[in-house]
């Protein structure tokens, strides 16, 4: 059995799902093909003096709208063809999820562990110096986050950069994911965990789905497995822990461990953080390969590391009833097949791992307006209320104590919003992809997100009046 490679497996996927839709071929293969692909090397002094050849790209998939949107990613294994096929999946979970961006991903071909801190820094500064240079950053042209490899610190070295050769009054905008003091927003470092909680509840809610698969409805006393305690792999689990699941196993790089009673996650992170390692942690079982953990007997699995995790060669091993891709690519063309023939429920990469773009969504909106969500109306929203509150006590037998009215007349702040704009665009894409499965009588979610972004991105194209 064949695994293609990463860019080949999406455009599988997308194959599959354009023959539901009405398109043109030509219009097709324009959705499908990356429009703009730049490969850049450049020196690095590193600290001893000596002299290394940096790798690294950025490709912009989809210009059928500005800015293109995606992260960057730091990592070894970085190449033309995985960032070809990130940017692809960029265009289509923006899509999905309706937010109105082009796709976009960079890398750079460097193991984070292997430089220090100011290496890094320099890293960074040239590759966004040379991302300027070719006009591939700009809040109105094509706007990074993090990734794999990267985060808040990051884009804060991205946006110095960038505002040192701009005079742009929305420079800010520029990059996404950054400290809240360099104009970050309340809520984006938690996001794609957090949205990937929010899908996962919805999918679990739907009473004929849980029905096929054996599973009762609700979060609640669910077990799970996770691949990765990144950033997004711990706040998936730190929500769905939260919401009354059970994680019963982990895999980290160094192995990964099992104890079907459950794994508390703080603690987890506290011996990790002393101990360098997950292995030896309570009561749990140590598997002789952290890709042994995807095998386990558990309800969920999350993966939440890179891709290809799931193939051709383990998908038959594996006992979840639902995948949660957490990750981008983490199933490969083969194996999502194999899962489907035993009937499991794969919620896609690019639906359910799409908080992270949402919330950069809100991160640019603000930027571009320069203005904190709440400013302007939480004070008014309060005072509103506890008139409210006021008549209610006037008419009625009831008192508020200070307390109550504190709580009933809190007015929404950055983070409230940011979570309830969330929330409501999860929700949303979610009931859009199930209408989708019934209209075209699909057994299969990701088909039916495949087939969400192209008839968006269609649309798009027909109405700039080039395709027939
Ligand atoms: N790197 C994240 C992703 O793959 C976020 C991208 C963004 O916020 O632009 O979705």
């Amino acid at each position: 059995m064949s695994d293609y490679k990463f860019y080949e497996q999406v455009n599988k996927n997308f194959d599959k799902a354009a023959v539901y839709t009405r398109f043109h071929p030509g219009l097709l293969k324009q959705i499908k093909i990356c429009n703009t692909i730049y490969h850049v090397t450049f020196p690095l002094r590193r600290d001893d003096g000596t002299i290394e050849v940096i790798e690294g790209w950025r490709v912009e998939h989809s210009h059928h709208k500005s800015p293109t949107k995606g992260g960057i990613r730091y990592s070894h294994k970085v190449d033309e063809d995985e960032t070809m096929a990130l940017a692809a999946l960029m265009s289509y979970k923006c899509a999905i999820v309706d937010v109105p961006f082009g796709g976009a991903k960079g890398g750079v071909k460097i193991s984070t562990r292997d430089y220090s801190v100011s290496e890094l820094e320099r890293i960074t500064r040239r590759y966004t110096y040379e991302l300027i240079k070719k006009g591939f950053i700009g809040p109105g042209v094509d706007v990074p986050a993090p990734d794999y490899g990267t985060g808040a610190r990051e884009m804060g070295w991205i946006l110095d950069t960038y505002r040192q050769l701009s005079d742009d009054l929305n420079a800010e905008a520029c990059v996404t994911g950054k400290p809240i003091q360099q104009g970050g927003i309340r809520g984006r470092t938690e996001a794609t965990g957090r949205g990937v909680y929010f899908g996962i509840r919805e999918a679990c809610s739907v009473k004929a789905d849980m029905d096929k698969i054996g599973l009762e409805t609700g979060v609640e006393g669910k077990t799970f497995v996770v691949q990765g305690l990144g950033n997004v792999g711990y706040h998936a689990s730190l929500y769905m822990t939260g919401a009354g699941a059970k994680m019963v196993g982990v895999a980290e790089m160094e192995g990964a461990i099992y104890d079907p009673k459950g794994i508390d996650l703080t603690a987890l992170m506290e011996f990790r953080k002393e101990t360098g390692s997950i292995i030896g942690f309570g009561n749990s079982k140590t598997l002789p390969s952290n890709k042994d953990a995807l095998e386990l007997e558990c309800d969920i699995l999350i993966p939440a590391a890179l891709e290809s995790q799931i193939t051709g060669d383990n998908a038959k091993n594996i006992k979840a009833k639902i995948i949660g891709e957490a990750a981008n690519g983490p199933t490969t063309a083969d194996a999502h097949d194999i899962l489907k023939d035993r009937g499991a429920l794969i919620l896609p990469d690019s639906y359910l791992n799409a908080g992270g773009v949402v919330v950069s969504y809100f991160e640019w909106l603000k930027n571009i307006q320069h203005v904190r969500y709440g400013r302007i109306n939480k004070r008014f929203d309060e005072s509103s209320f506890k008139k409210i509150l006021n008549v209610i006590e006037n008419i009625s037998d009831r008192k508020f104590s200070d307390d109550e009215m504190l709580d009933l007349s809190h007015g929404a702040e950055e983070y409230d919003l940011v979570d309830s704009g969330l929330e409501e665009t999860m929700i949303t894409a979610y009931q859009q992809l199930l209408e989708i499965r019934n209209e075209h009588k699909l057994n299969d979610l990701r088909t039916s997100a495949y087939i969400s972004a192209i008839n968006k991105i269609g649309i798009m194209y027909e109405q700039m009046g080039i395709f027939p």
